[in-house]
């Protein structure tokens, strides 16, 4: 089922939670949701769900106007972050629920229902706890029953809030594994509300990078990751180092010197760059490019973070360098970012904090 959401708009008393917000989603997509607390994720999927109604805009399932239907009528499957499942029931009859209360005319016979619940622990693994109660799972074993429980229905779309949220690293990292197979086994078009990064990129055929009521950007976890479109998203997904540049006439200056980076485009004036830490190419010499005064450094997986302190200021940024390289244990460090962007100044003050991380003492 293809979804399109045009031009919503969500207001709680006055409060926007959602400004215009269009997005389409494609028949069999798992897309992600992701963006910080408050940034209007689960105002979004309610009213995809019908759970709640835009305040102006629209929501089409395929070519139909589903704006003002209700849930049911939606046929939509959810699951929550903290297990919904009905504790007087057994795993299956939890399972079986959805389809048990339909009216007689689409219920499925009594055979079929326990048959196609028993099919949906299949799927999820659990056939053997069929007759268990929810108290007698761990947190994993309930979402996923609450899962096998979603799609019981058949349901047009799939819609996920924090699913994981209340499991530990390890679990979540295998059920998100998990999760990507039942959906390229069964084909639903899914979305999935997150605020961990990792989740979103590694589970998703494409990301939205939401803030503050808006989408900043969608895109290809790639995409999102080596492409951002905005000072937020280079802050909220992965590391980004920033310094604050002039242009002039093409050239990017820090303070007295020209660093090599070459901007035709982009008016004369003062301008903030953004760069990954990992995304530089380290120099001997330096005409054209930044050098700094290495700080403290630390250990991120195979490579290694330095801080330099660049220029009179003494602005700091965050490189990366293999391990073994010979800069790492050198003083004074000069770089050049490969992949950079320039975005206006003032809007470094108006995006949402982009700390550099606490650095940890070698
Ligand atoms: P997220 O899921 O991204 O954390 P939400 O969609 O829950 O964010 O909330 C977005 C914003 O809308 C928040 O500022 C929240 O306080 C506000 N909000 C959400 N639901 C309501 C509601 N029923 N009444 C008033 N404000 C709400
Ligand atoms: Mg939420």
């Amino acid at each position: 089922m293809e979804l399109s959401i045009r031009n919503v708009q969500k207001e709680f008393g006055g409060f926007n939670a959602l400004h215009e917000v269009s997005l389409d989603i494609r028949s069999g997509e798992l897309i992600a949701l992701l963006g910080p607390s408050g940034s209007g994720k689960t105002t979004l999927l309610r009213l995809i769900a019908g759970l709640d109604f835009p305040s102006s805009g629209q929501i089409f399932f395929g070519e139909e106007d589903a704006s003002r239907k209700s849930v049911s009528e939606r046929n939509v499957g959810f699951v929550f972050q903290h297990y919904a499942l009905f504790r007087h029931m057994t795993v299956a009859d939890n399972v079986a629920f959805g389809l048990k209360i339909r009216p007689a005319a689409t219920r499925p016979t009594r055979a079929e229902i326990k048959r196609r619940a028993l099919e949906l622990l299949d799927l999820v693994q659990l056939s053997g706890l069929a007759h268990r109660y929810p108290s007698q799972l761990s947190g994993g074993q309930r979402q996923r029953v609450a899962l096998a429980r979603a799609l019981a229905i058949e349901p047009r779309v799939l819609l996920l809030d924090e699913p994981f949220g209340a499991l530990d690293a390890q679990v979540r990292r295998e059920l998100r594994r998990w999760l990507r197979e039942i959906h390229d086994a069964t084909g639903h078009t899914t979305v999935f509300v997150t605020h961990d990064q990792e989740e979103a990129l590694e589970l998703a055929d494409r990301v939205v990078v939401m803030s503050q009521g808006r989408i900043e950007q969608v895109g290809t976890a790639d995409q999102v990751y080596d492409n951002p479109v905005s000072p937020f998203v280079y802050g909220f997904i992965g590391d980004s180092s920033t310094l604050p540049v002039r242009v002039e006439q093409g050239d990017v200056w820090f303070e007295d010197r020209s660093i090599g980076l070459r901007a035709p485009h982009v008016p004369d004036g003062e301008a903030t760059l953004y760069f990954r830490p990992h995304d530089v190419e380290l120099l001997d010499g330096c005409g054209g490019c930044i050098a700094g005064t290495a700080g403290v450094s630390r250990r991120v997986a195979g490579t290694k973070r330095v801080e330099l302190a660049i220029g009179g200021a003494g602005h700091r940024v965050e490189i990366e360098l293999p391990v073994d390289h010979p800069a790492a244990t050198r003083s004074r460090i000069a770089f050049r970012p490969r992949r950079w962007k320039l975005f206006p100044a003032r809007e470094l003050a108006a995006a949402p904090a982009t700390p550099l991380p606490e650095p940890v003492a070698a």
